[in-house]
């Protein structure tokens, strides 16, 4: 909304929970069906008679479907909806990708109903069990035998069971159980302009993530990987950006490689989630990300889709355990740290805590801005130190 206002583009937000000011602002906000993508299309369509309509776009993994029917139905800049809800499940993406060739970790699909016992005496280890809707790493885990798989099984069977993860219907009978790959993971960041990627961040991530639960911590952008590496990594998540079919817009991609060359992980197709987008600014006017998107979704011309030269990153605050929290001690002084530009606790007081893999909520978010990413990575560990989470 902030990057629509900022270049003078009027928005209609949609959601699926009807606003009260509705009435009083009609073009302004709309009320749609996310759960019935096409239905919600056909209710754009009509509304576009009355305020016209000249792009769109998803801010989530359920929205990115909904704007891709929304696109097609009314002929704007957007993926072929197949494109989008391949993308969006996790079964669907691995076999598009596996077809194209693109290397991913060797998969298989398995219903909860079925005996764990069996799947697990068959399975290689390690392996990861993860949903198939799911994001943000919820249900993510890292089996290492048999017993441990036994476990993860009744945590991911309990997960899928959680009214919202089960009003995914049919994806949430089953899971995946794939081949853990070690190495280093990268995150991309991308925009998909006319079938090409460009891509306009390749973040580091310095914490190891080697399960069991893969929560995020630190993103730090420019990548240190070597040049010859990254250009491997953005020609792996370009292959799948292709195999998947998707055309325009923006993606997040997960990436890992090793002696092997990259694996891809996984691919969105939707922007960086939670507040992180905050780290990326572009050009001499430092544009934000969602600056970008709205003028590539309306066909505007894109100042710039070069990143600013100095190094940026973010950390996800790990969840500091389970209970209620109270107060969050030592934001002031955490903002105070050299190189920090910003403390931001998402949680309020009140909020129940759940760490992974049940949870998926970052508490907060740190931000940083220095010469090199070693000074930034520094900075986000600093701030961190400062913060104290008085959990019940
Ligand atoms: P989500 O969409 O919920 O984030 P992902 O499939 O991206 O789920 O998995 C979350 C994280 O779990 C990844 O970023 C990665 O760190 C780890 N992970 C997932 N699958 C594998 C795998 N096959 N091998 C190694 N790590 C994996």
């Amino acid at each position: 909304m902030e990057a629509a206002r900022q270049i003078g583009v009027e928005l209609t937000v949609a959601s699926e929970q009807r606003s009260t000011l509705e009435a009083e602002n009609p073009a302004g906000l709309l009320t749609l069906d996310f759960k019935n993508p096409e239905r919600a299309a056909d209710h754009v369509h009509a509304f576009a008679r009355t305020y016209p309509i000249h792009g769109v776009v998803g801010v989530d993994d359920d929205t990115a479907i909904v704007a891709a029917w929304i696109a097609e139905r009314l002929k704007l800049k957007g993926n072929p909806t197949h494109a989008a809800e391949a993308a969006r499940d996790k079964h669907r993406q691995r076999l598009a990708l596996a077809d194209a060739g693109v290397p991913i970790p060797r998969f298989e699909l398995h219903l909860v109903a079925e005996d764990p016992t069996a799947i697990a005496a068959s399975t290689r280890y390690p392996c990861v069990l993860k949903p198939l809707r799911l994001s943000a790493s919820r249900g993510v885990v890292r089996a290492d035998s048999a017993q441990s798989f036994m476990k993860g099984h009744d945590r991911l069977k309990a997960i899928l069971a959680e009214p919202d993860a089960a009003a995914c219907g049919e994806p949430a009978l089953h899971f995946l159980v794939e081949d853990f790959i070690p190495g280093y993971e990268v995150a991309l960041e991308g925009l998909v302009v006319n079938r090409r990627l460009h891509v306009l961040a390749l973040f580091d991530k310095p914490d190891p993530l080697d399960g069991p639960f893969f929560e995020e911590t630190i993103y730090v952008t420019p990548s240190t990987v070597p040049t010859g590496l990254q250009t491997a990594i953005a020609q792996c998540a370009e292959r799948a950006v292709r195999a998947l079919e998707i055309t325009e817009g923006p993606i997040h991609a997960e990436l890992r490689y090793n002696e092997r060359g990259p694996f891809l992980i996984e691919l969105a197709a939707r922007p960086i989630g939670g507040r992180c987008s905050a780290v990326l600014r572009f050009g001499d006017k430092g544009s934000s990300l969602e600056e970008i998107i709205v003028r590539h979704a309306l066909g505007m011309p894109i100042p710039s889709l070069q990143r600013e030269r100095v190094a940026a990153g973010v950390m996800m605050i790990p969840i500091p355990g389970a209970g209620t929290l109270r107060e969050v001690r030592g934001v002031a002084e955490a903002k105070q740290v050299p190189l920090v530009e910003d403390v931001q606790i998402t949680a309020h007081p009140g909020e129940r805590l759940i760490p992974f893999p049940e949870g998926s909520r970052y508490p907060g978010f740190i931000f940083a801005r220095g010469e090199t990413p070693a000074t930034v990575e520094t900075a986000l560990r600093d701030a961190h130190r400062c913060l104290t989470f008085v959990i019940a």
